[in-house]
Parts: C-alpha cells; sequence; structure tokens
C-alpha cells in the first residue's frame, strides 16, 4: 500500500496558487490593428502574461479552449446574422466582455459604408451589386449583445488596455474618459492647432488618448468617437469658417470616425 511521504503532506498542507483570470480576443470585421497594439507593448506584456492566462488569441498563438472565460476582448463591427450569432455565443462564455477598438464599441471607420453606396463600386467592383451588400450595416457590437467595458481608439491606446486590465485584476472599475481631447492636449501644453491656422475636432472628441495627435503636429480626427453632448454643428461651422472647408468636406470630417456616433445619424444599437 503507498502511503504519502513527508513531502507529499507539506505539498498537500501549501495554499494552492489562485488560477490566472483566463482572457481571449477574438476579432469580426476589423483591420486587426487594435489586436497588433497588445503585441506591440512590448517589455510589459511580460507583466501582462505573469498576472492572467490568454487562452485563445488567434494573432500570437495557435491554442483554442473550450472553456468559459473571465475576459474576453471583442475586436471589430458586425454587419450580419452570422457575426450575430457568434457574438451571442462568445457572450454566454465571457463573465466581463470588452468593446476593443473604435470598430466593436461604435463601428469605427467601418461605419462610413452606412452612410454612402459607392463604395461598392470601389470595394467590390464587378460584384458590386451582390444583394447582401444592401443590407450590411456596421453596428458596434452593443447592437447584439451586453458589453461590460469598452475600449475606444482606431487603434486603441495600449496604455488605456493596460489601465482597463489592471483595474479588473484589482476590482476596480476601468477608467472611462468623458472629457475632450482638448483637456489632455491643454495639460500636455500643445500650441492649439488652431493657433496655426489649422483644424481640429478635439473640442468633441472623447479623451483617454492623451493628445498625441495635435503634439504630433497634426489635428485629433476624433477617433475615440465622439463626448456625450458634441456640439457637431457648431464644430462644422467651425471647420468651414477656420479651416475654409465645404459644408460637406466640414461633415465628412467630423463623421470619418464617428460615423454611428453622431445625433443626425446614429444607427439603431449604436451608441
Ligand atoms: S479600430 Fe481601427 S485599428 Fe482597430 S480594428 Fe478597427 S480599423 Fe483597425
Ligand atoms: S489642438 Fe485640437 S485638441 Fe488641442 S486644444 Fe486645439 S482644438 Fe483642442
Ligand atoms: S488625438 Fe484624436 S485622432 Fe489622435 S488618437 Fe486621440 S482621439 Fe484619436
Amino acid at each position: 500500500m503507498k502511503t504519502a511521504n513527508k513531502t507529499d503532506k507539506a505539498a498537500d498542507k501549501a495554499p494552492k496558487a489562485a488560477a490566472k483570470p483566463k482572457v481571449a480576443f477574438f476579432d469580426f470585421a476589423s483591420c486587426e490593428g487594435c489586436q497588433l497594439q497588445i503585441t506591440n507593448i512590448g517589455e510589459l506584456l511580460l507583466d501582462v502574461l505573469g498576472a492572467v492566462d490568454v487562452v485563445e488569441f488567434r494573432e500570437a498563438i495557435s491554442e483554442k479552449y473550450d472553456g468559459d472565460y473571465d475576459v474576453v476582448f471583442v475586436e471589430g463591427s458586425i454587419g450580419d446574422h452570422h457575426a450575430e450569432e457568434r457574438l451571442k455565443k462568445l457572450r454566454a462564455r465571457a463573465k466581463v466582455l470588452i468593446a476593443y477598438g473604435a470598430c466593436a464599441c461604435t463601428g469605427g471607420i467601418n461605419a462610413l459604408k452606412n452612410h454612402t453606396t459607392d463604395y461598392k463600386d470601389f470595394v467590390y467592383q464587378k460584384d458590386a451589386r451582390m444583394p447582401h451588400l444592401d443590407s450590411a450595416k456596421a453596428l458596434p457590437i452593443s447592437a447584439a449583445i451586453k458589453v461590460d467595458y469598452a475600449a475606444l481608439g482606431c487603434p486603441v491606446n495600449k496604455y488605456e488596455v493596460l489601465q482597463i486590465i489592471s483595474h479588473l485584476l484589482h476590482g476596480k472599475e476601468p477608467v472611462v474618459p468623458t472629457w475632450p481631447v482638448c483637456v489632455e492636449c491643454k495639460r500636455r501644453e500643445t500650441v492649439c492647432r488652431y493657433a496655426e491656422g489649422d483644424h481640429c475636432l478635439g473640442p468633441i472628441a472623447r479623451a483617454g488618448c492623451t493628445a498625441p495627435c495635435p503634439a504630433d503636429g497634426i489635428p485629433c480626427e476624433a477617433c475615440r468617437g465622439l463626448v456625450e453632448h458634441a456640439n457637431e454643428a457648431a464644430m462644422e461651422k467651425v471647420l468651414m469658417q477656420r479651416a475654409g472647408f465645404s459644408k460637406q468636406r466640414a461633415s465628412s470630417k467630423s463623421r470619418m470616425f464617428a460615423a454611428n456616433c453622431r445625433a443626425d445619424t446614429v444607427q439603431e444599437g449604436a451608441k
């Protein structure tokens, strides 16, 4: 008969290490640039991997996982019932689900197609009359499922993603900025694009990126979507008066990353 020796008994009594949260990444209609941001985190990625167990992440590992997930990051917009069904299955297996990047949060740049038809000829050429293109709208994932948190941006800001992961690991609510990009721009003492005779969407764009674009001498394009109650009409007037844009160009400027967010074009289920 086998008897436990002293070492076995000590091992039995030792506290078991807590299992690391199981984290997975999935993509829908997207360029996958937001997933790449994770692989671009550099050395900090080692800290992340020390704290969580990444069980599925097609861009970095080939493993599959068939259990439930603690945290799921979903990149990309949805556009048909196949995507909706797949998304609902992921939601059913995820304790926490995060809309990851502008495409997932608002439809992002994909939502431009909701407001034009000429993209079909550019993109599909001889196949531009495929019937399913007429009904397919680019929608945020919140149009189909409950979303717990959002990591905004095109692409996401990797430090904000780390903040979200860190807050969740410590049982805290992630911080989601509600203020405009101008606040962060002033904080880093960047000369305003308007003072340089340029234009900028910073006054209506949602912050959280630390305003890198004006700091690099280029206008903010509101890639993180719009602040709540954004005064788009006033912004377009400023673009027309100060940047000399036509009404159409001013409107398309503020629509580029925020087509589904604008008060005049909001889509069903889009925030
Ligand atoms: S939000 Fe931008 S970077 Fe991220 S997947 Fe969509 S298009 Fe790509
Ligand atoms: S450069 Fe843009 S973001 Fe910065 S203060 Fe001026 S308008 Fe605001
Ligand atoms: S400054 Fe504007 S365009 Fe640049 S990352 Fe921030 S929200 Fe996006």
